[in-house]
């Protein structure tokens, strides 16, 4: 590049990183992920090394934060207020252990804390009483929030020694307290905070201490400003000293000897992350030593003797290149969005569900858009929003079909549903569909007919339904793509072996609407063969707990069916097995027994699974939402919504120690 070129970059990306620094900083409301910012600093870093001459001087790699708001008070502090550089990955971390290693040698030590996900406070006390909060603001700078600090029960007004000193920690909004607020504000019809951190940001820095004290924020304490005449000469020490004063700091932080074991204690957090009850964005490393600290030294922005390493970022930006159509096992014509491929949470992503037409509507996606997109964790990618500011006028609106993509029918939207829908029951894609569905690894679980091979042999009109898989040859098999003699004989034991599978994997591969796999096993459990299920009236049905009208009437409907029957009496002709060859549910006189249970809130004494196995052991069923069906709900701490229903429902609540009586009884 040249540096009329470099120069020109470096304004834009700073014009773009000073916006969205505003953005983030002063109006707590930012409109791009924090991963596309850390992507563009790290763009514009990489060219002021190589044009150092191009550098200006408040560029946002050197500037701490964002301006202050002019309706606070100012406050200086008197040790600035730093950033920290950052890690991304490994080589990240291990190149900061070599730049320490180079200065102190060989004896240091790590602390590692988890990064919260907040915003930088300062608090000074005079004699052990707390006097002036402020903002991190620039750095130098600060804003005067002591009214609304002082609302933060946790934040000791008077300390239990009478010292005078000068705390950093970071306040933050707890993930329930940020979900309620969020809920509010949406049943208000106002705008929701982006996450955790603009909430905890937006609420401190508000005019009235009222609403910072109703927004439930929190604090963790890490860091003295000065540390003085304290007799402190470690990180690790002044952490303690901090307990000692009656402030709180997170108890999750891990004195490391070398940079292996940070490595190891920053990848146990990637795990353990989703179950803390406020958001942490990484884990940051500090050189414990103050004496070592102070060798190092810091740069403009940042501390040389700490490092902040980010986890893999949980949405990020991309473009939409286009929209996809498939129909579904029930007709269901599902966009799904083609990403450009980008790295979310780890992995790579390049589709994501847009689900229907009302949410392409709803968040105005246009073809060649910028988007965020999340992943949570194992959570399926998602379209969050499109970045509007960055449109250039070339993206193009998508239109949903009027005819079905596969079969040409004319598409259809039924009544109270948001989905268009193929209502051809002779349409390819459906009984491709329905062919995977039957033989994936919840329904008949034949091991080497993936979706590959479907598709294949029903383009070759080898299988047309399910009954005719059975009925494969090894002729046949041998003429796909890819089948040695190996494959084909290991593929016909494998439908030979799902022959004998159990009633509730056949009902529930034979896609009934509305039965999903548990109910296909209390159907199984209930009517133990075919034979009783299909001679089953809708009242029968109804008696059963988990069975409700819809799922009724579409299991009567089911069977009523010609071809329905013709199939299953070709199945059975084939071999295949028709009844329920599980365990029948506990005959127990325990209170459990017959009784659908609902779990919610946090256990203490038992995780959700153990609860749920112990519950079931006894008879009892344990179901995932509170209906009028639901005989009882387990509460347990900072229980939401399905305890408000089940109070409303008039349902019986029992608490933690409760369920612990009568499990052990
Ligand atoms: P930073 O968040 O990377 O790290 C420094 C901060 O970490 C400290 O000031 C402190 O507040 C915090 N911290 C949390 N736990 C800590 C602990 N245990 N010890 C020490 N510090 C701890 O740096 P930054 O300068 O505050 O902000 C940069 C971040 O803000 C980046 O993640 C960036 O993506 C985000 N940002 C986003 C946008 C946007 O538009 N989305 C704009 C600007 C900045």
């Amino acid at each position: 590049m040249d540096i009329q070129t470099a120069d020109l970059e470096i304004k834009e990306l700073s014009k773009k990183l000073n916006e969205y620094g505003y953005e983030y900083y002063v109006l707590d409301r930012p409109s791009v992920p924090d991963a596309e910012y850390d992507r563009l600093i790290q763009e514009l870093i990489k060219l002021e090394e190589t044009f150092p001459e191009l550098k200006m001087p408040d560029s946002p790699t050197v500037r701490i934060g964002g301006n202050i708001l002019d309706s606070f008070d100012k406050v200086e502090h008197r040790t600035p207020m730093l950033s920290l550089g950052n890690a991304f990955n490994e080589a990240d971390l291990k190149d900061f252990n070599r730049r320490i290693r180079q200065v102190v040698g060989e004896d240091f030590s790590y602390v590692c804390e988890l990064k919260i996900d907040g915003l930088a406070v300062s608090l000074r006390y005079e004699n052990g009483l707390f006097i002036q909060g402020a903002t991190r603001g620039d750095g130098t700078i600060g804003e005067d929030i002591t009214a609304n600090l002082k609302t933060i029960k946790s934040i000791p007004l008077r300390l239990s020694e009478s010292v005078s000193l000068e705390v950093r920690g970071e306040a933050f909004m707890p993930k329930r307290s940020f979900e309620a607020l969020n809920k509010a504000k949406e049943e208000k019809g106002e705008e929701p905070f982006a996450n955790p951190r603009n909430a905890a940001a937006g609420s401190i820095r508000q005019l009235d201490p009222k609403i910072a004290a109703s927004r439930n924020l929190d604090i963790f304490l890490y860091g003295i400003g000065e540390i003085g005449e304290l007799g402190v000469t470690s990180h690790s020490e002044g952490l303690d000293y901090l307990d000692q004063l009656g402030f709180k700091t997170n108890k999750e932080r891990r004195k490391c000897v070398n940079i292996e074991e940070v490595i190891a204690f920053v990848n146990s957090w990637v795990e353990k992350r989703p179950n803390l009850s406020y958001e942490i964005d990484g884990i940051v490393i500090k050189v414990d030593s103050l004496a070592q600290q102070d060798e190092l030294g810091r740069t403009a922005k940042s501390p040389r003797w700490a490092i902040a390493y980010k986890f893999p970022a949980q949405e990020v930006v991309t473009t939409l290149l286009n929209i996809e159509l498939s129909v579904g096992r029930t007709g269901v014509i599902t966009p799904t969005a083609i990403l450009e491929p980008v790295k979310v949470a780890g992995t790579t992503v390049q589709r994501a569900s847009l689900h229907n037409e009302d949410l392409i509507r709803e968040k105005d996606i246009k073809i060649g858009d910028r988007v965020v997109v999340k992943k949570a964790g194992d959570i399926i990618p998602e379209v969050v929003n499109v970045i509007a500011s960055e449109r250039t006028g070339k993206e193009m609106d998508f239109q949903m079909p009027t005819h079905c993509p596969e079969c040409e029918s004319e598409l259809v939207r039924l009544p109270e549903e948001v989905a268009l829908r193929c209502i051809n029951p002779k349409c390819p894609a459906q009984i491709r569909e329905g062919l995977i569905h039957f033989v994936s690894r919840d329904a008949m679980n034949i091991e080497g007919l993936g979706e590959k091979v479907v598709s294949q042999l029903f383009a070759e009109k080898l299988i047309g339904d399910v009954a005719d898989i059975y009925k494969l040859t090894s002729e046949q098999l041998l003429g796909l793509e890819r089948m040695g003699e190996k494959s084909v004989f290991n593929l016909l034991q494998a439908i030979e072996a799902s022959k004998s599978t159990s009633l509730e994997k056949l009902l529930f591969g034979l896609g009934i609407r509305h039965v999903g796999a548990k109910a296909a096993k209390t159907l199984s459990q209930v009517f133990v063969s075919i034979t009783n299920l299909m001679a089953a009236s809708k009242d029968d049905l109804l008696e059963i707990n988990e069975i409700g009208e819809k799922m009724a009437d579409s299991i009567v409907a089911f069977f009523d069916k010609k071809e329905v029957l013709d199939l299953i009496e070709e199945l059975k002709n084939a071999g295949v097995n028709m009844e329920y060859k599980g365990a029948l549910p506990v005959e127990s006189d325990s209170i459990f027994a017959g009784k659908t249970v609902v779990l919610t809130g946090k256990l203490e004494q038992l995780s959700r699974n153990e609860a749920k196995e112990r519950i079931e052991a006894l008879g009892g069923n344990v179901a995932g939402s509170v209906s009028k069906k639901t005989d009882l709900v387990i509460a347990g701490s900072e229980a939401g919504s399905k305890l408000t229903k089940a109070e409303q429902l008039g349902i019986e609540v029992w608490d933690e120690e409760k369920l612990l009586i009568e499990l052990n009884k």
